[in-house]
């Protein structure tokens, strides 16, 4: 059976306690007896000694003073009232006897002697009995001293005992179960503490196992559901159709899957945990993959024994905030180039297809209204006038797309040659006049003077500025003004179309430039979204740079620079 520790420090104390009180009630004991030994010889000897003395003093003096006698008398009683030693009873009383005899014939010599006899008697007896008592007491201190001496020698071992052995009782356990702690928190599920004591500190051990016990099957089921996690998402990644390829936050490989290993030309094994730009010194994609990407222009890639298009995706895996890896994602976007380059060839033969037909339906439309061929009615001369605005709309329209599909194809053909900017301008308004009339719309221009030519291709830039002008006619109320300036701004030829037009709303204006993008709720039915994007296409293949600033309600400002020179 164990004991509990309360129950040990209660039993230490307590037996502290009693070697406290046992020492305590002995010494007293001891000395007490000692004491009373003192006192009785004190008592019971010494003062029948002192009576013995005076009695024979008395004796001497008995002729010669008076007052001998009542002494003698006195300490007699004493002594009768004293006895306390064997033998002594019969001593006094013989003294007394004598001591009657010496009354009755104080002549008689013989008297003196006996009552000396038994004075002597009675001394002897007491010097004896004082003799022995001292050598009692003497006994009785040897005895205490051994008693004592005994006692403090097994109190001392078991004190000592107590000393080497409780504190190891105590921090024996604190030890095993602060190491044990540690082990935990360093993440040792399976450490346990065994002590074999039936105490708190057993109950603390077992707690502790329990704790332990019940934290290693938590671990254990969470590895087997994260393993489980991992296995199922490296099945999803190495199903998916695009590449992808892990970093972690030092750029290293982390993980492809079996599309990017085909793409890259690696091997996953061969390649994990080593430094993604090492990789990319020798292998190409890689270095592309690595390089910032901000256009997001698709990368042309030889794989499946043809040319073939991915789109890049990065994203940054993050924990709490911060980025502890990237995943890269390579889009396999092929099947989308090639439907859009067939769209874009269809929209490029049916527009070139188309301009034939448009043209002669508008020759035949001014032929028409030819007096020669034959006078027509009001009626006729308003349809004939139709016809060419929807011509000259169509016209417009497959000139947009024709322009489009050679941007798209990236077959723009450029005739860059020295222009004036005098003469693009110019251009332009002659191109918009008829329109700019029809509206009642005022077009100012202001040209700067001595504007150095710059290098561009004048029909494309032409183009741009006149799809810059019909847009302000378009978007401006009737009798409105539109100011065209041309003017060098550090060392740039700048050309601005500005409008007192509806403006368009600022979060629109990152689209404007996209293909087919239209403002919302603009209700015009003949525009394609087109304009725009060609123009920036057209503008920044000669190298120039486009750009807009507009309010709502304000009006806006399209423009567009060249270098000079
Ligand atoms: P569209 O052929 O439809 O005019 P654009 O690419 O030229 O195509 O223009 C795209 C859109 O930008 C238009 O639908 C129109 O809403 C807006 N936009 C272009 N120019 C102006 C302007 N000067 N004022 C207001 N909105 C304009």
């Amino acid at each position: 059976m164990s004991i509990r520790l309360k129950t040990k420090l209660s039993i230490g104390l307590n037996f502290l306690f009693i070697v406290i009180v046992l020492f305590g009630v002995l010494g007293l004991f001891y000395i007490n007896r000692l004491s009373n030994d003192g006192r009785l010889v004190l008592q019971n000897n010494h003062e029948s000694l002192v009576y013995c003395n005076r009695m024979l003093q008395s004796l001497e003096d008995l002729q010669t003073d008076k007052n001998a006698m009542a002494t003698f008398e006195m300490n007699l009683k004493k002594q009768q009232a004293n006895i306390t030693e064997v033998g002594e009873k019969e001593a006094t009383d013989d003294l007394t006897r004598n001591y009657n005899e010496l009354l009755i014939d104080p002549s008689d010599s013989t008297n003196y002697s006996d009552i000396r006899r038994s004075i002597f008697k009675i001394q002897d007896l007491n010097e004896m009995a004082t003799v022995r008592k001292n050598t009692a007491a003497q006994q009785t201190a040897e005895n205490a001293k051994d008693v004592l001496t005994v006692l403090f020698t097994i109190l001392t071992l078991v004190a000592f005992t107590f000393i080497f052995n409780l504190p190891g009782i105590i921090s024996g356990p604190i030890r095993s179960l602060s190491e044990g702690i540690l082990a935990v928190a360093g993440k040792d599920y399976k450490k346990r503490i065994y002590l074999r004591q039936g105490d708190e500190f057993g109950d603390l051990a077992n707690a502790f196992n329990t704790m332990a016990e019940k934290l290693d099957e938590y671990e254990s089921s969470n590895l087997a559901k994260i393993k489980f996690e991992k296995s199922r998402i490296e099945t999803i990644i190495n199903q998916m159709r695009d590449g992808i390829i892990g970093l972690d936050e030092k750029r290293n490989i982390l993980f492809l899957n079996a599309v990017a290993e085909k793409l890259l030309g690696l091997k996953e094994a061969a390649i994990t945990g080593v430094y993604a730009p090492d990789i990319a010194v020798t292998n190409d994609l890689m270095r592309r993959l690595l390089q910032d990407n901000p256009e997001k222009k698709d990368l042309k890639i030889y794989a499946d024994n043809k040319e073939s298009y991915f789109s890049k995706d990065v994203l940054e895996v993050t924990n709490n905030e911060t980025i502890i890896g990237q995943v890269i994602v390579l889009r396999n976007i092929t099947p989308f180039h090639e439907l859009n380059e067939a769209k874009t060839n269809f929209i490029a033969t049916v527009s070139h297809e188309l301009k034939t037909p448009l043209s002669s339906i508008k020759m035949s439309a001014r032929l028409l209204t030819d007096l020669r061929v034959g006078a027509l009615n009001g009626e006729q001369q308003e349809l004939i006038r139709s016809i060419t605005d929807d011509a000259d709309r169509l016209l417009k329209i497959t000139g947009e797309l024709l322009n489009m599909s050679q941007v798209e194809t990236g077959n723009i053909q450029l005739k860059l040659q020295p222009a004036s900017p005098v003469t693009i301008v110019d251009h332009a308004v002659q191109a918009v006049l008829f329109q700019a009339q029809q509206k009642h719309v005022q077009i100012r221009t202001k040209i700067a003077d001595n504007l150095p030519s710059i290098q561009a291709d004048l029909e494309k830039t032409s183009w741009v500025l006149i799809n810059f002008l019909t847009n302000a006619i378009k978007y401006s109320p009737e009798d409105a003004d539109i100011e065209v300036t041309a003017c060098l701004q550090r060392n740039k030829v700048e050309f601005i179309v500005k409008d007192n037009g509806r403006g368009i709303e600022e979060k629109y204006l990152p689209r404007i430039f996209d293909r087919y993008f239209k403002v919302p709720g603009s209700h015009d039915r003949n525009g394609t979204g087109l304009g725009l994007s060609i123009s920036k296409e057209f503008i920044e293949a000669q190298g120039g740079r486009i750009w807009v600033k507009s309010e709502l309600g304000e009006g806006s400002s399209f423009g567009f620079s060249f270098n000079a020179g």
